[in-house]
C-alpha cells in the first residue's frame, strides 16, 4: 500500500505522523519504506540511525548556447515560455539565465543554426538508508541543490526509487503546499493522509488541499494534530465535505518535548501509540478494502 502524508501549509506536523506512522507499521513486522519528498528541506533522517546504502545524482537537461554560432534569429527566445533567455539582438547579446530554465528542451528545437548544444546539470540527489540491526524498513530522501527552480526531477528519482523496494507499506512524506511537488508526491499513492491543526489557517489550507485531491481523484483523510487549540470549524467542515477523520492527536506539551528531542513519539508514549495503531488500522482496512 502506498500512503502520503500531506499537509496544506509546513508546520501542522506532517513529517511528525508521517514518522511515527512508518515505525507503527514496521513495529508491527510490515517491510516499510518512508520517503521523504520535502526536497527543500528533508528531516526525516533526523529521528534515526540509519546508513547510507545508496546515493544518486539526479540531473536535467540544460541548454548550451553558443554566442559565436548565433544569427540573433529570435527563435529560441520566442519558444520560451519561461523566460530563461535573455536576448538583446541589438547588442548581439544572448545567454541562459539558468534559475529561470526549465529544462523543457523547447529553444534547442527552435534553434535551426546549431547553436544550442545539450547538456545535463546536477539539480539534487536521493539517498538510500537502511537500518543496521533491523530489516523491516528503509528510508530515502530527495535532496534538492540549493538555488534549483524546482524539485519536482529530485521529487520524481526519489519515487521511483522507493517504488522498486517495493516495500509492503510505502510511506511519502510529501512537500507543503499543493503545488507541482504536492501533486507529483501524491499522484502515484493509494491513499492520501492530510494533517491539518484545528485554526483558521489550518482550514483555509486543509480547503485548497481537499480541493486538489479531489480533481486528482484521490482518496484521503485527515489527520487533526494539536487538537484541542484553536476552535471547532475544521470539523463542521469535514462533517460538512463527508470527509473521513482517521486520528486525532491532542495538543500535549509532552509530545512536544519528545519530538523536539528528536525522539519517536510511540516509541515514548502508549497514548499516542494507541491513537497511531488506530490510524494503522484503519488504513490496513482501507487497503483490504478491494481484496
Ligand atoms: S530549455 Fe526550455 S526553459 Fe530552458 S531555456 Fe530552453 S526553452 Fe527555456
Ligand atoms: S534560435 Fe539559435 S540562432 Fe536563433 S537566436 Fe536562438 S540561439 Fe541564436
Amino acid at each position: 500500500m502506498k500512503i502520503a502524508v500531506a499537509s496544506g501549509k509546513g508546520g501542522t506536523g506532517k513529517t511528525f505522523v508521517s514518522t511515527n506512522l512508518f515505525c507503527t507499521f514496521r513495529h508491527r513486522g510490515l517491510f516499510t519504506s518512508l520517503t521523504d519528498c520535502d526536497a527543500e528541506t528533508p528531516n526525516s533522517l533526523i529521528f534515526f540511525r540509519a546508513k547510507r546504502v545508496n546515493q544518486t545524482v539526479v540531473s536535467e537537461y540544460r541548454p548550451v548556447i553558443d554566442a559565436s554560432k548565433c544569427l540573433f534569429c529570435g527563435q529560441c527566445y520566442e519558444y520560451c515560455t519561461y523566460n530563461a533567455i535573455f536576448y538583446l539582438p541589438a547588442l548581439q547579446k544572448i545567454k541562459l539565465l539558468n534559475d529561470l530554465c526549465h529544462g523543457c528542451g523547447a529553444c534547442s528545437v527552435a534553434c535551426q543554426y546549431d547553436a544550442i548544444t545539450d547538456s545535463q546539470t546536477s539539480v539534487g540527489e536521493v539517498s538510500s538508508y537502511e537500518f543496521a540491526d533491523e530489516e523491516d524498513g528503509c528510508l530515502i530522501e530527495a535532496k534538492m541543490n540549493v538555488g534549483v527552480y524546482s524539485p519536482v526531477p529530485v521529487i520524481k528519482s526519489a519515487i521511483k526509487i522507493a517504488l522498486q523496494q517495493n516495500a509492503e507499506v510505502m510511506i511519502f512524506d510529501a512537500p507543503p503546499g499543493t503545488s507541482c511537488s504536492f501533486i507529483q508526491t501524491v499522484y502515484p499513492v493509494d491513499y492520501v493522509i492530510l494533517v491539518t491543526e484545528p485554526t483558521p489557517f489550518g482550514l483555509s489550507d486543509l480547503k485548497q488541499a481537499v480541493e486538489t485531491l479531489r480533481e486528482l481523484n484521490k482518496e484521503f483523510g485527515v489527520v487533526i494534530n494539536r487538537a484541542g487549540i484553536g476552535n471547532k470549524d475544521v470539523y463542521h467542515y469535514l462533517n460538512e465535505e463527508s470527509i473521513t477523520l482517521i486520528g486525532e492527536i491532542p495538543f500535549d506539551k509532552s509530545i512536544a518535548s519528545c519530538y523536539s528531542k528528536g525522539e519517536i513519539v510511540i516509541d515514548q508514549l502508549s497514548s499516542v501509540r494507541t491513537i497511531f495503531e488506530n490510524i494503522a488500522d484503519k488504513l490496513i482496512q482501507y487497503g483490504n478494502r478491494d481484496n
